[in-house]
């Protein structure tokens, strides 16, 4: 963990120092009414980068005024102008991505490179969601009995809240903010306290495109509960967005049955990731690595479980601890970095704990699992062999750079392992067979599959959960509706 840094002192002072500290609210940056401010870290070093102001309820409240104030005028914006102000903002995240990905390195630990793809994927949303909105469509249509008409429109669900995790600072923004834009509706964001600088320069990035003051209101607080949860039951607002986990998101969903708002939930995962013997062995490692180290693990699409036939399970591990063994660890923002550390103290001490378990039920460890106590919270890649399937670590998400193999002998047996949990995002599933490749895809309770991939993730396709991992989807032509209602009017015809 010395590698020379990439960037220098005076590029960090440099983002750290452009970025606003305040609240955003109709428009303009503020302090918190109380003047509080809560610091964020870098997860690195331990060390506080800034501190930002931190949101009250009646700061939250205000934010919620400011958006209602907006949302009329707004909705009447023309569809293409919407989609312009998207596109420009596009266009600047692409411009900006060094800096862009620098501050969410020293925020949030991921190495640089993966910042700069985490931009790129947060960009792409605005992109696709500026082209869908000029696409949103309606109908016309003739009543069975001939005698009346029907007309269909789709309009802004109205103000939106949006809760974000800390995991991909900027594109879990995006997928939320594009297409409230894209439908016309305004909003009140709370990004997660560790990591709130990306979305505040994501505020600036947007004002700066043309969006109009109060569309877009920013609440970063210390307090997610006692200031989300007043807003939530108010009844102003109409929908509630939320990435983050299954225990919070059910929370939410009573807080919102409230008022009966709209929701959508994007909650967490338990990602199984077959190997049949049939498989290509280089795909699948190349596949396993995607899935479990992007983002260090701290990814809910992560693959959680590795179902590996018998046949092939010890050439799969042999290949997967030589690739997790060469990977270089340390500070993000240092040079050939690929493996960042984790976002906090309890994120580390949790990893350790799954691995512990594990190795007393009886797992073997091929690599790693020492975990590193000097400065900042990093976790060695790790590769455990022989998993049981009663440890914890089978059920947990890990969100961390550890993988956990467990053989199967038949596709019976690995079907039902993979489905026995009470998640259902993501399944990785690997085989040359087409027939086996078709069957076990329908078969796995998953809202994505992952075929031959380890990647999933694309703005343009449907991206979400089945059981307890959430409620809707979004990016693809469907991410748009989940902020838009559907009204039918029925038009009398014929003297009806
Ligand atoms: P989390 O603890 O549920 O927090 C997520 C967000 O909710 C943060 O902004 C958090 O604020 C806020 N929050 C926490 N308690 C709240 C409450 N009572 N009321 C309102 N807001 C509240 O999850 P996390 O640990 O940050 O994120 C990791 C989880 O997100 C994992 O389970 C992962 O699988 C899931 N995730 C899912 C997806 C998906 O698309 N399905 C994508 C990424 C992550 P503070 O952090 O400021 O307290």
């Amino acid at each position: 963990m010395s590698n020379p840094p990439s960037t220098n002192g005076a590029d960090e002072a440099r983002v750290l120092d452009a970025v606003p500290t305040g609240l955003f609210i109709g428009g303009s940056w503020r302090p918190a009414a109380s003047g509080a401010t809560l610091a964020v870290d870098d997860p690195a070093t331990g060390k506080t980068l800034v501190e930002v102001s931190d949101a009250g309820v009646a700061d939250g409240m205000e934010a919620l005024s400011a958006a209602c104030a907006a949302q009329q005028s707004f909705a009447a914006m023309a569809p293409r102008e919407r989609g312009e102000i998207l596109r420009r903002a596009y266009d600047t995240i692409t411009d900006r991505v060094d800096d862009l990905a620098l501050l969410m390195t020293m925020e949030m630990g991921k190495p640089l490179a993966e910042s700069k793809g985490e931009i790129a994927y947060a960009a792409e949303f605005f992109r696709w969601f500026g082209e869908e909105a000029v696409r949103i469509d309606g109908g016309y249509a003739i009543a069975p009995a001939g005698t009346s008409r029907f007309m269909v429109l789709k309009q802004p669900v109205g103000v939106c809240l949006l809760i974000t995790p800390w995991n991909f600072p900027m594109a879990m923004g995006t997928r939320k903010i594009g297409p409230a834009i894209a439908a016309g509706c305004a909003m009140v964001v709370k990004p997660a306290q560790q990591t709130p600088l990306s979305m505040h320069a994501l505020a600036e990035i947007l004002a700066e495109s043309g969006l109009p003051d109060g569309v877009l209101n920013i609440v970063t607080t210390s307090d997610a509960g006692g200031v989300m949860e007043p807003l939530i039951r108010d009844g102003r607002a109409r929908k509630l967005s939320f990435t983050g986990s299954t225990p919070v998101g059910r929370k939410l969903l009573e807080q919102a049955s409230d008022k009966v708002l709209r929701t959508s939930m994007e909650l967490g995962g338990n990602a199984p990731f077959l190997v049949f013997d049939d498989a290509d062995l280089d795909k699948a490692v190349d596949g396993a690595m995607q899935a479990k180290m992007r983002n260090m693990g701290e990814a809910c699409t992560a693959a959680n479980r590795f179902l590996v036939h018998r046949s092939v399970a010890p050439a799969f591990a042999d290949r997967l601890t030589e690739r997790m063994g060469a990977l270089v660890v340390g500070r993000g923002t240092d040079e050939g970095v690929q493996v960042g550390p984790l976002v906090d103290a309890k994120g580390r001490d949790k990893v350790g704990t799954l691995v512990r378990d594990a190795l007393d039920k009886g797992a073997q460890v091929r690599i790693g699992a020492d975990p590193h106590d000097g400065a900042g919270y990093f976790y060695p890649p790790t590769v455990l062999t022989d998993v049981p399937l009663d440890a914890r670590l089978t059920r947990e998400e890990i969100f961390g750079p550890v993988a956990a193999i467990t053989m199967f002998d038949d596709e019976d047996e690995a079907v039902t392992a993979a489905n026995d949990t009470e998640f259902g995002l993501v399944s990785y599933l690997f085989t040359e067979n087409l027939t086996r490749a078709l069957r076990v895809s329908e078969r796995l309770e998953a809202g994505m599959v992952g075929l031959n991939t380890g990647l999933v993730s694309n703005p343009a396709a449907p991206f979400g959960g089945i059981k307890q991992s959430g409620l809707g989807r979004e990016g693809g032509s469907v991410g748009i509706d989940e902020f838009l209602e559907t009204k039918y009017v029925a038009i009398g015809y014929g003297g009806q």
